[in-house]
This record gives structure tokens, C-alpha cells and sequence, in this order.
């Protein structure tokens, strides 16, 4: 098989196992129908955007910050050490992006009134760029690690985007001391005054918890709803502007 296909083989194989916990264990009911065709075209517009950023990203020169005393720290260690300050960073962006001067380039990715695995694909040039940047920053922690590092985060970061948006009723309150879950993430997309920016980790939740923007998944009592509140015209949405 061709290896540039090898990255959708593995998207739609992962999107299979989430249709199927979907199905399983739903935590909403949604017209499926009516939404997958929309986010099948974003998909399509995220992976166009995508390799263009990387593109563009790619000439940026990151100095290797690495001390040379860390190179023949094992590969685990390096990849803990790279999601830590790829994760901080992946915070503070995304704190960027609720701020009013740069909320325009975030703001389609809330758009979806039903949150389910693909609803999360929604994101505008600029906002793939800004998360793109984290990544590289924290690229020099990898110096020398091994070739199955690299493997881990390409399918990590897709697993994660699908799993924040999943709409399934398991809750996982234990999990949450660390990670991210579907259930901590939809709080972040709710329309309630009460959850505007919360929640707004990626992958480790205490960033929320040290930064004051933590919302306890067990005191939401009511049901979500998704979306956003102002109008806007579609092509600015997907534009960002
Ligand atoms: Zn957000
Ligand atoms: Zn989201």
C-alpha cells in the first residue's frame, strides 16, 4: 500500500471504532445524516489547510533547545516531556483563541450544534497554524528518540480530536484527574453562560485546574446544548474572519 494513504486509512479505521461506541453507548441523539455530509467537506478543507500549514511551519527555524545531557534520556521520557510543553502550550492558544481580538479564527470550530466524533474538524487556517506551532516548538524534546515516538503522536492526535467530541454517555470522573474526556470537552462547547471558557485543556486537565478554568463534569446538572449564540455568515465562519 502507498504510505502517504496510510494516515486516512488510519483516520476512517479509527472513525469506524468511534461510530461504533457511538452507536453503542449514545449520549445524545443526533441526525447524523443532516451533519455528516457538512463535516465530511470541513475534513476535506482541514486536510487541504493542514499540509499547507505544514508546509509553511516546516521553514520555520526552531533552534534545538535540547541540552546535549538529554539526548540518552530513554524515548519515553522524551515523549512525556514533549506532550507536558506541547500540551502547555496547546492550553495557553487555546485560552488565546476565547479572547475577543482572536476569537473570529476559533469561533467555527464551536459552531456544531451536535458534538459527535467528526464535529471537532471544524478549524480555520490560522487555528490549525497556532496549534501547528506548539508542536514544533516542542519537536527539539524528540531529539535522537526513537522512529515509534513519531508513530504514537500521529495516531495520539488523531484518537484525541475524535475522542474529545465523542458523543457517549460514559463517565469517567477518575480518568479526569489526568486526562480529557468526551464528557470535560463538551463542557467547553456548551452555550451556558456558566461554562464560557472552561475546560479548555486538550490532552491533561491540569492546566485547567492550575489556571483557574477548571468546571467539575459531576456539578453539571442540566442538559448541554452546543453551538454558538451569535450569527454568522458561513464563509467567514470557515475563513475565520
Ligand atoms: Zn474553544
Ligand atoms: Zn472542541
Amino acid at each position: 500500500m502507498d504510505k502517504a494513504l496510510y494516515p486516512y486509512l488510519l483516520f476512517w479505521s479509527i472513525g469506524l471504532l468511534c461510530v461504533l461506541a457511538e452507536w453503542r453507548f449514545p449520549a445524545r441523539p443526533i441526525a447524523y445524516r443532516s451533519v455528516f455530509w457538512r463535516d465530511l467537506i470541513a475534513l476535506g478543507l482541514y486536510n487541504v489547510s493542514f499540509l499547507a500549514v505544514v508546509q509553511a511551519t516546516d521553514r520555520i527555524p526552531i533552534p534545538n533547545y535540547m541540552p546535549a545531557a538529554l539526548y540518552s534520556l530513554p524515548t519515553v521520557v522524551k515523549l512525556a516531556l514533549f506532550y507536558i510543553v506541547e500540551d502547555f502550550g496547546l492550553y495557553w492558544v487555546h485560552r488565546l483563541m476565547h479572547t475577543k481580538p482572536v476569537w473570529r479564527i476559533h469561533r467555527w470550530h464551536h459552531s456544531p450544534t451536535s458534538l459527535y466524533w467528526l464535529a471537532g474538524i471544524r478549524a480555520t487556517i490560522p487555528h490549525i497554524a497556532l496549534f501547528n506551532l506548539t508542536y514544533i516548538i516542542a519537536l527539539p524534546l524528540l531529539h535522537e528518540a526513537s522512529a515509534w515516538a513519531f508513530q504514537v503522536i500521529m495516531v495520539e492526535h488523531i484518537v484525541r480530536n475524535n475522542w474529545m467530541h465523542l458523543n457517549v454517555t460514559w463517565r469517567s470522573s477518575w480518568l479526569e484527574w489526568v486526562f480529557v474526556t468526551p464528557r470535560y470537552h463538551q463542557i467547553h462547547h456548551s452555550t451556558d453562560p456558566a461554562h464560557q471558557r472552561a475546560n479548555l485543556g486538550a490532552l491533561l486537565t491540569i492546566w485547567d485546574r492550575l489556571f483557574g478554568t477548571y468546571y467539575n463534569p459531576d456539578d453539571v446538572k442540566a442538559e448541554l446544548s452546543f453551538g454558538l449564540v451569535e450569527r454568522v455568515p458561513p464563509v467567514r465562519l470557515v475563513i475565520g474572519l
